[in-house]
């Protein structure tokens, strides 16, 4: 090459983003670099850091948004700027904001749900910590108004999400939970009498428990607490947890009881991020009526020329999320929920069918009734030389990631897999999967391990390694 055409191609603007200086050097990486770096090469490097993070669509343990439409990317490019709580100079972000709540509320058969109260969250953890606090708050009024102590709330649950236990140490409440007993894999109306009592500020019920993707039964429940009112007088509200469910049993599982038509029901969590098919980011939280929230956890703020109220732990946050639940809302209605939940579904029911002709897997949740999702385990009693941790691992050369984890509670000894179905991923991935997975289980019985280090993978707010509890 010509002397004067390296001179001249040495200029940063035209240069190839890998023959720069910052390309040929190793980054700082824990102190804020002297000089500037031109965006190009910049955004390259990040992005290709990035590329060892892995292929999320191949992440089967998450319950999150990893795909979206086109239409979903741009809408989040163009809110990029708003800020949810700024309604006086975002007033159609807000109107949104409240158009969703209203369509949600009358989603789960609130009886008034033009008339009711709710907002957007960043997900199902601060939507479930603000119902928890709204109960909190209820029991508390209800307690000093007949002059009763009120240092010592408590609320009960079956096998929960990791969020129960951050709202019972961050806001001070005892958190019950119930053991697993026998075969079941969520709270049984039996447990409720003996864990109950005068302090206990609600149940937390959960539709679609993380750890089997089953759904607690809203509407038992529900009848063993009105029993328990009739004999001890102690009326005691239901909070759903229904941060996946409560976006797919209105669509596909119509007949179950478990929303605002259990009367004790008084607010519910969802995370629209996860089958309510929004990007990352939005989380929501509905009470029954108004009167169910108490006022005093209600802030009403003078901002930018208005008064607004406002109910949440953090203040500013991107619309985008809304914005993109809302175009999901009405792009689809509710026959496309429904016909993507039901694909999933669908899918979920197939890979259970065809995991159960496995020699070693039996079934713990086949895909039917609750979450679109597969759980199993080894057989019991055998040796199989080799376990789930072991075929995780073999699954994830492939690209794979499944969750294989213990069960909570008094049934940790039992170690399940868990493969979550949801949008985008279709039939044919799936069949692919399960081909990985039957390569993977040959090859391990022809290989037992002997010394195997491969341990749970994913937590799910079950309580395993430190580092390994905050994967979501
Ligand atoms: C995922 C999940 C949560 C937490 O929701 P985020 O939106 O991730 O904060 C809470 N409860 C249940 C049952 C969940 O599945």
């Amino acid at each position: 090459m010509a002397l004067h055409q390296t001179i001249e191609t040495h200029n940063q603007d035209i240069e190839d983003v890998y023959s720069t200086d910052a390309s040929q050097r190793r980054l700082p990486k824990y102190r804020l670099p002297e000089h500037s770096t031109a965006a190009s090469a910049a955004y390259n490097l990040v992005r290709d850091e990035l590329l060892l993070d892995g292929n999320s669509r191949q992440n089967l343990a998450t319950f999150c948004t990893t795909w979206v439409e086109p239409e979903v990317q741009k809408l989040m490019a163009d809110a990029l700027d708003k800020n949810m709580i700024d309604k006086d100079e975002y007033p159609q972000t807000a109107e949104i904001e409240n158009r969703c709540v209203h369509i949600i509320a009358d989603l789960w058969h609130a009886p008034k749900s033009w008339d009711t109260i709710g907002c957007s969250t960043t997900g199902s953890s601060e939507a479930a910590m603000l119902g928890g606090l709204a109960l909190k708050w209820a029991w508390k009024k209800r307690r000093e108004a007949l002059g009763l102590p009120t240092d010592k709330p408590n609320f009960v649950c079956g096998p929960v999400q990791i969020c129960w236990k951050k709202f019972a140490r961050y806001f001070d409440v005892e958190m019950r939970e119930v053991p697993l007993r026998g075969d079941a894999l969520g709270l049984q109306p039996q447990d409720l009498r003996d864990y109950c009592d005068e302090n206990t500020i609600g149940v937390v019920a959960t539709l679609g428990v993380t750890f089997t993707g089953i759904y607690e039964p809203v509407a038992a429940l529900a009848q063993a607490l009105d029993a328990l009112q009739r004999d001890l007088g102690l009326d005691i509200p239901i909070h759903v947890d229904a941060a996946s469910g409560g976006f797919v049993a209105p669509f596909i599982q119509r007949e179950v009881e478990w929303d605002f038509a259990v009367e004790r029901v008084k607010s519910i969590n969802a995370s629209g991020h996860k089958y309510g098919l929004a990007p990352l980011g939005v989380g929501w939280v509905v009470w029954r009526s108004k009167v169910d929230l108490p006022e005093d956890l209600i802030f009403y703020v003078d901002y930018l020329g208005g008064n607004m109220a406002t109910f949440a732990l953090n203040f500013s946050r991107p619309g985008g999320e809304i914005i993109a639940q809302y175009y999901n809302f009405l792009r689809l209605g509710r026959e496309g929920y429904t016909r993507i939940q039901q694909a999933c579904s669908d899918t979920a029911q197939w890979l259970a069918q065809e995991l159960a002709c496995i020699g070693p897997l039996e079934l713990v949740y086949d895909g039917q009734g609750g979450l679109p999702a597969v759980c199993y385990k080894l057989k019991d009693g055998v040796d199989h030389g080799f376990t789930l941790y072991d075929l995780s691992e073999r699954v994830r050369m492939r690209g794979w990631q499944i969750a294989s984890y213990p069960l909570p509670s008094d049934r940790q000894t039992v170690v399940v897999q868990r493969v979550l179905v949801r949008h985008g991923v279709s039939r044919d991935l799936i069949a692919l999967l399960l081909q990985d997975l039957r390569t993977g289980i040959d090859f391990l019985q022809r290989n037992p391990v002997l010394h195997s280090t491969a341990g749970p993978t994913f937590s799910h707010g079950a309580e395993a390694a430190p580092a390994l509890q905050l994967s979501a």
